[in-house]
């Protein structure tokens, strides 16, 4: 047993992953993973702090099946005081994390045209997990909720306004969650005012956003109504021109369907190299003289970089650049390749610092740059954090 505990759930379209915090400790006292849902080698791993990954086969099982078996997992470790949910996409009627009601899972429904694999998947999790813990609050978290803050100018495509006003055609931006955590952890560590600062945080897992935070508020973001827009990730191509979807239609005799496949699964760094989506494979394979790894690198770091300068016209000060996620916690020859491209800001990597992912801090410069840190993001632990926060009031 532990003493507060509060389940996370990230319930996506054919996986879905959870934790068990202890509130008093801020621990992680369990994670686990239910994936290949429907299909006929579905599993559930989990593992318990101190203790070894468990996996259970659970054939056939969709969501509430898996959940199912998590609630038996984890039954040992005390009834949850509260539920937290990640939600892809909140629209315009969520700016903040909220007690789920039926009016709330109403207005996830309604963004579900925004969001069409995520968001039914998200309100899926939420319902089979009301009626295992019908007594317990429900709390919903949302990835777009941080940027809400967007100045008009920022979250506006330039076409017809009718298509925002009358069918919420703008940008959202997402990972907020993880961007509102690492830059007010940047504020703390560098004792930042703040009302009064500036910092560009870069998300980069296999989804990668760059966002300019304002005084703690979010004033543009690299991802836009959806997330394939922004920066090169690990199959996402980030922007193209527009003008992309005709050419292919026409020359190529493309679907929409295919493009937007395309888009989605087949570019980015694996589009580019030809290889894999995943940095830690190219920045071996560039190491070892793979011109394909090293291009596809090339072009995320230069994205990247430019993407940074960019969001600088947000900003009135820039304070601190940092870096999290999978990619920005651990490849250090990214960052160092980010940063040189980035003089002008004032920034100058120190190799050693970035060799062992930063000083205490997390700063990976030199003492007279201005700052760029490593912060290891903690999204789940939001989620918690908001779901035990909203169950006390
Ligand atoms: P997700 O967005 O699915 O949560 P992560 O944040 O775990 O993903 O990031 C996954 C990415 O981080 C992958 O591209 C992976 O190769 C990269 N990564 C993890 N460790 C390293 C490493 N040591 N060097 C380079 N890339 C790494």
């Amino acid at each position: 047993m532990i003493s507060a505990p509060v389940l996370v759930i990230n319930s996506g379209s054919s996986s879905l992953k959870f934790s068990v915090f202890d509130m008093n400790t801020g621990g992680e006292a369990m994670a686990g993973l239910a994936e290949r849902l429907e299909s006929g080698d579905a599993q559930l791993s989990w593992r318990e702090r101190g203790g070894d990954k468990q996996t259970l086969p659970i054939p056939h099982q969709g969501h509430e099946g898996a959940l199912l078996e998590v609630h038996q997992v984890l039954k040992h470790l005390g009834s949850p005081l509260a539920v937290g949910h990640r939600v892809v996409h909140g629209g315009e009627a969520f700016s903040d994390s909220v007690l789920i009601d039926d009016a709330v899972i109403a207005g996830i429904d309604d963004c579900a045209s925004l969001a069409p694999l995520h968001n039914p998947a998200n309100v899926l999790g939420i319902r089979v997990m009301q009626k295992l813990y019908p007594q317990i609050p429900q709390v919903a978290v949302f990835d777009t909720a941080f940027h809400q803050t967007l100045a008009e100018r920022a979250y506006l495509y330039a076409i017809p306004m009718h298509l925002y006003r009358d069918h919420g055609v703008r940008r959202y931006g997402f990972h907020g969650t993880s961007h509102k955590y690492v830059a007010a952890q940047a504020v703390e560590r560098l004792s930042l005012d703040p009302a009064n600062h500036g910092i560009i945080t870069a998300h980069l897992g296999n989804g990668c956003s760059a966002t300019a935070v304002r005084n703690g508020h979010s004033v543009d973001t690299t991802m836009g109504m959806t997330p394939l827009e922004g920066l090169v990730m690990g199959t996402r191509s980030g922007d193209v021109d527009p003008g992309l979807h005709e050419y292919l239609a026409e020359s190529l005799n493309m679907s929409l369907a295919e493009i937007t496949a395309m888009l989605n699964r087949e570019s980015g760094l694996l589009g580019l190299s030809g290889l894999s989506n995943d940095m830690r494979t190219l920045t071996e394979a560039a190491e070892q003289g793979n011109a394909d790894a090293q291009r596809a690198i090339d072009v995320f770091c230069f994205r990247l970089a430019r993407q940074i300068g960019a969001l600088a016209a947000s900003l009135e000060r820039l304070d601190a650049l940092v870096f999290t996620g999978g990619i920005g916690e651990n490849a250090s020859p990214i960052r160092g390749q980010v940063l040189a491209k980035l003089p002008l800001f004032g920034f100058s990597c120190d190799a050693e610092l970035n060799q062992r992912h930063g000083d205490e801090r997390g700063i990976i410069t030199t003492a007279d740059s201005v700052p760029a840190l490593v912060i290891g993001t903690r999204e789940e632990w939001v989620i918690a954090h908001d779901a035990y926060q909203l169950s006390q009031t």
